[in-house]
C-alpha cells in the first residue's frame, strides 16, 4: 500500500501493514493456466487472509481437482457442496478467486477475451472514480479539487470515520468539486435516525447517492429511509447473492445495487446479480475492494458487459504501490485501457509473488 485506507469499520490497508491479496493459479490438463484474485478485509467482511487461503487450499482445491474446467455450473455446485452457502454465499471472496481463475483459463483455452465468453463485445476503456478516505474536511476538500484537476469525473467519499465531521466533509468536497458525481459510502455506520438526518442534509448539498447507510441485515430500515429522502439509496454489504438481491427487491430497500466481483462469489455470481438488478429496474454501481490490476481487469470487463456507467469504484491503483501483474491494464490516473488478450488479459509475475511473500505451494 502506498497510502492508508480507512472505512467506518477500521483500517483496511496501510503502508506499514500492507493488505492481503490472494492469487490463485489453475492449470488445465493441456497446460493452460488461469489466474484469479481475492482481496479479503476483516474490517469489511468476515473473510480473512487465513480463511481465504485455508478454504481454497484445504477444501476447494481437493473438491475441484479433475473437474471439467469449462463446466462452471458443476464447479460452483462442487464448491457450494464443500463450503455451504450461508446468507452471504459461504466464503464468497475465496470462491471468487477460483471462479475468476477458471474464467481466465477458459478464455485463454478458447482464445476468447473475457466478454466474448458472454457473447459480448470487447470494450477496452473505462474511467475510475477518486476515493476520499479521511476524517479531515480540509484534506477532503484538497483531495476533491486535486481529483477534479486530474480529470476524474466522480468521487467516492467514505463516511463514518468521524461521524460528527461527515456533514463538513461532504460540504468541503462539494464546494471543491461541484460538478463531479458524488457517492457517499457509510459502510453501515449509522442508525435510521442518524441516516435520515444526514440524507436530508445531503439533498441540500447535492450528493448523488447514499451507499449502505445502515447495517447490512437491515433491509427494512433501508426501505424506511427511502421513504424519508429523495437521495437514491445504494446497497453494497447487504447484497452478496441473488437471494439477498431478491429480498432487497421485495422489501423495496434500495434504488441501486453495488456490483463487486469478489463479494458476489466471482464473475458468475456478480453477472447474475447485475442482470437481475437491471431486470428489476434498479441502478447499478461498480465497485471493488482495492484489488490489484488482475481483479480490476476482470471487474472492468464485467462492468462493460453490464453497461455500468462510469466512473466505477475500482480504486486499487490509488492505494497500491505495486502489484504482481507483469502486463495488464494500462492505467493513467482515472483512465483505464484493458489488455487486448484472451481471458482476463493479465500476466502474473512469479518474481513479484515471491517478492511480496506469497507462496504457491499451499
Ligand atoms: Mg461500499
Amino acid at each position: 500500500m502506498k497510502t492508508s485506507f480507512a472505512i467506518s469499520g477500521g483500517t483496511v490497508g496501510s503502508p506499514n501493514e500492507g493488505a492481503p491479496h490472494v492469487y490463485v493459479r489453475v492449470v488445465t490438463d493441456v497446460g493452460v493456466e488461469g489466474w484469479g484474485e481475492a482481496r479479503p478485509s476483516h474490517r469489511w467482511s468476515c473473510e480473512t487472509l487465513e480463511t481465504v487461503t485455508s478454504t481454497i487450499a484445504g477444501y476447494l482445491k481437493p473438491a475441484l481437482l479433475g473437474a471439467e474446467v469449462s463446466d462452471l455450473q458443476t464447479i460452483h455446485g462442487l464448491m457450494n457442496k464443500e463450503i455451504k452457502p450461508d446468507l452471504s454465499g459461504g466464503q464468497p471472496i475465496a470462491k471468487a478467486a477460483v471462479d475468476m481463475a477458471l474464467h481466465d483459463a477458459i478464455g485463454r483455452e478458447r482464445g476468447c477475451r473475457l466478454p466474448e465468453l458472454w457473447f459480448a463485445g470487447f470494450r477496452p476503456e473505462l474511467k475510475l472514480s477518486y476515493l476520499i478516505s479521511t476524517a479531515s474536511p480540509e484534506e477532503a476538500g484538497r483531495m476533491a479539487s486535486d481529483a477534479a484537476a486530474k480529470g476524474y469525473r466522480g468521487l467516492d467519499v467514505k463516511l463514518g470515520l468521524r461521524p460528527d465531521a461527515d456533514l463538513d466533509l461532504l460540504e468541503a468536497v462539494k464546494a471543491a468539486a461541484p460538478n463531479l458525481f458524488l457517492r457517499a459510502d457509510a459502510n453501515q455506520a449509522y442508525n435510521l435516525q442518524q441516516a435520515a438526518k444526514l440524507a436530508r442534509a445531503m439533498e441540500r448539498i447535492g450528493v448523488d447517492v447514499f451507499e449502505q447507510p445502515l447495517r447490512a441485515d437491515d433491509l427494512h430500515g433501508h426501505a424506511q429511509l427511502r421513504r424519508k429522502t429523495d437521495i437514491p439509496i445504494a446497497l453494497d454489504e447487504s447484497i452478496w447473492t441473488t437471494g439477498n438481491l431478491m429480498q432487497a427487491i421485495r422489501a423495496e430497500a434500495c434504488d441501486t445495487v453495488v456490483v463487486k466481483v469478489t463479494k458476489m462469489g466471482g464473475l458468475t455470481g456478480a453477472r447474475r446479480c447485475g442482470e437481475l438488478a437491471r431486470e428489476a429496474g434498479l441502478g447499478l454501481l461498480g465497485g471493488g475492494l482495492t484489488e490489484s490490476r488482475l481483479a480490476l481487469a476482470a471487474s472492468a470487463h464485467l462492468f462493460r458487459y453490464l453497461r455500468i456507467e462510469d466512473p466505477v469504484d475500482l480504486n486499487g491503483p490509488l492505494f497500491l504501490a505495486d502489484d504482481p501483474v507483469a502486463s495488464g491494464p494500462r492505467i493513467d490516473e482515472g483512465d483505464v485501457v484493458l489488455p487486448d488478450r484472451p481471458g482476463i488479459g493479465c500476466e502474473i509475475s512469479a518474481e513479484k509473488l515471491e517478492l511480496y511473500g506469497c507462496r504457491s505451494n499451499v
